[in-house]
């Protein structure tokens, strides 16, 4: 039998059907059970009464794929208007482990840390599925009105290049061939090639920064939502551009993502279609900054995120939409290509868009004819030779032009007053993580990994030390035994989690006493609890008894008693119950750049 998705189940009520997906959740009553089965298209209710049908699913974990055949039964309790009945069912692949996180409730409850520890089946979320489609489909927006409404060309620029593109910014390295080629962090100088092959061009560029930003708003990669066009009356009409297709793009996921929406508690911004985006030049955004807040800001050269959100919450106020155009910025704030005004070439004809509180866009006029670049060039000193191909072009010919960069993400977050910009990437790379994943955690993942991270250490560093291999030591007291050392000289490697934050912080203590509470939450700021060992041997690989004083290759802040910095010798397990290393005290605290404190009270 053809299978049929959920949504269109409704057009065949009291018919046979074959759905497939993923088992969700089952609600047992007894007599009566209700099977949540999703799909791409959502979430269908069949209702169990058979006891050998029940049977084949109450063992199954989250996420096993069923075939179901049941009858399509009209329901006005159930979400999609249908139920299924009498159902079938087949196992096409059961999952019998527990996941490592409860995505099949609404919400899931967990810091966004371990949300993105556990990225892959988190993504399974119906919340957090949400936001990608819907990110999905302003993409896809964007390209349809470029293409249709607008008229551009859609342009593919390479992402490994030779040399910087735009000069100040941190570029990441890659080998090329032993020669050095870095990530773009724009298209910048290609999209304007462009113009002088389309006239106007639009892209969905990835670019790489690497900047050491720890921001709720700065991801390393993301996606660039480009454009650029040449000849027009106006620079102005750059802005229209980008205010006639973020409005599409508003009223696109109105009209397509409903069901998507109200999964996210219906969050969209305001940004009705008659009401035009207000448009302010900085010297009057900085005013009115100072009489909204009395915080006079007036002399700096750039907008703070303060009065980026002070700034949409008067366009909310005073126009109805979150969305306001700030323009004609200082030459010294704006990249070398920026066009300076006629009348005050201290100014430019450049414009940053601010959404729900938070910069999405720079763009504005460029630079044109090859003097001009050039001037452009070296007030910024830089070298012009370094700009051969990029300046070539505005020999031959380039007309008035300009465009924007609207960060994906950026769009995505503030869109849907998302918190965190990690939270609208798949896979958010930020100084801490790649694609996603913990930078170091993932590298010094489980015991044996661990083990040798600190053997080549110490060996590295040529420290004194002693490798142990001996029976399995669950207990402190075992230890001492094994080792034949003193219950003093043993640490104690204890894994806590913040009672608010959630994040996990290591301590390291003299075997014979115990942690005081008081002082770790005086060290780390909040209180804390000793952290589950099955999430320690989930998160870190390690079995509780085997932890090592190394935080450090768990990307934990660590802290150690003091009174280890004066001890001759101390020792531990290595990753490993049945592994120990002996060393001296101070060695260790350097190796793993600890910081100390009087953690311990007596035992
Ligand atoms: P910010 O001042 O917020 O760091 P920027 O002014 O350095 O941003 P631009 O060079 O103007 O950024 O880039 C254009 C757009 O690209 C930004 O308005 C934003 O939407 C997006 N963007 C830039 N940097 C990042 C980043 N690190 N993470 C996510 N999006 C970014
Ligand atoms: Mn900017």
């Amino acid at each position: 039998m053809k299978r049929t998705l959920s949504t269109e189940l409704s057009q065949s009520v009291s018919q046979k059907v074959r759905v497939r997906g993923w088992f969700h959740s089952i609600r047992l009553l007894g007599k009566v059970n209700f099977l949540l089965l999703r799909d791409r298209g959502g979430i269908v209710q069949v209702v169990v009464q058979d006891k050998e049908q029940l049977r084949r699913v109450t063992s199954l974990q989250v996420g096993s794929v069923l075939a179901i055949e049941a009858t399509v039964n009209a329901s006005s309790q159930a979400a999609l208007g249908v139920e299924l009945i009498d159902p079938d069912i087949t196992v096409e692949v059961p999952v019998t482990e527990v996941p490592p996180l409860e995505y099949n409730k609404p919400e899931i409850g967990s810091d966004l840390e371990v949300i993105l520890d556990h990225r892959p089946v988190a993504l399974r979320n119906v919340q957090i599925q949400a936001v990608f489609r819907i990110q999905a489909e302003i993409a896809h927006a964007y390209r349809l009105y470029m293409h249709d409404v607008v008229g551009a060309s859609e342009y593919f620029a390479p992402n490994m290049i030779g040399a910087s593109s735009e000069g100040g910014a941190e570029f990441f390295n890659v080998d090329y061939f032993g020669y050095t080629a870095t990530l773009a962090q724009s298209s910048q100088l290609y999209k304007q090639m462009m113009v002088g092959v389309n006239e106007r061009v639009f892209a969905l560029m990835p670019f790489f920064r690497a900047e050491n930003s720890n921001t709720a708003r700065h991801l390393t990669e993301g996606k660039q939502l480009e454009f650029e066009m040449g000849f027009f009356d106006t620079w102005h009409e750059v802005m229209n551009i980008e205010e006639q297709v973020i409005k599409y793009i508003v009223k696109t996921l109105q009209e397509r993502c409903a069901r998507e929406l109200a999964a996210l508690g219906n969050p969209l911004i305001k940004a009705p279609e008659t009401i035009p985006f207000p448009r302010l030049t900085f010297a009057e955004a900085q005013q009115l900054y100072f009489e909204r807040t009395g915080k006079d800001d007036r002399n700096e050269p750039d907008l703070s995120p303060a009065s980026e959100r002070a700034l949409c919450e008067w366009a909310l106020e005073k126009h109805g939409t979150e969305l306001v155009f700030v323009t004609d910025w200082k030459t010294e704030k704006r990249p070398f290509y920026s066009y300076p005004k006629p009348e005050d070439p201290t100014l430019t004809n450049t414009f940053d868009l601010l959404c729900a509180g938070t910069e999405i866009t720079s763009g504005g006029q460029r630079r044109h004819t090859f003097d001009s670049m050039v001037e452009g060039i070296k007030m910024k000193g830089m070298d012009p030779n370094n700009f051969g191909d990029y300046l070539s072009i505005f020999k031959f010919g380039m007309p008035e032009h300009g465009g924007f960069g609207l960060g994906l993400e950026r769009l995505t977050m503030t869109l849907l007053r998302l918190k965190n910009i990690r939270e609208a990437s798949l896979f958010p790379s930020d100084p801490k993580r790649i694609a996603g994943n913990r930078i170091k955690a993932k590298i010094y993942y489980g015991g044996e990994n661990i083990r040798n991270e600190i053997l080549r250490l110490l060996k590295m560093h040529e420290m004194e030390f002693k490798h142990l291999v001996h029976e399995e030591t669950p207990t402190s007291e075992d230890s001492a035994r094994v080792r034949g050392t003193a219950l003093e000289d043993g640490v104690k490697a204890m894994i806590v989690r913040g009672k608010t934050s959630k994040r996990n912080f290591q301590f390291n203590i003299p075997s014979d006493r115990r942690l005081d509470m008081k002082a770790v939450a005086d060290a780390v700021g909040e209180k804390c609890e000793f952290e589950d060992p099955a999430v320690i041997s989930d998160r870190f690989g390690i079995i509780v008894g085997g932890v090592p004083p190394f935080g450090n290759l768990l990307n934990l802040d660590t802290y150690f008693d003091q009174s280890i910095a004066a001890r001759a010798q101390v020792n531990f397990n290595c990753g490993l119950r049945t592994e120990s290393i002996l060393m001296r005290g101070p060695d260790l605290i350097t190796l793993v750049a600890g910081k100390l404190g009087p953690f311990a009270k007596a035992g």
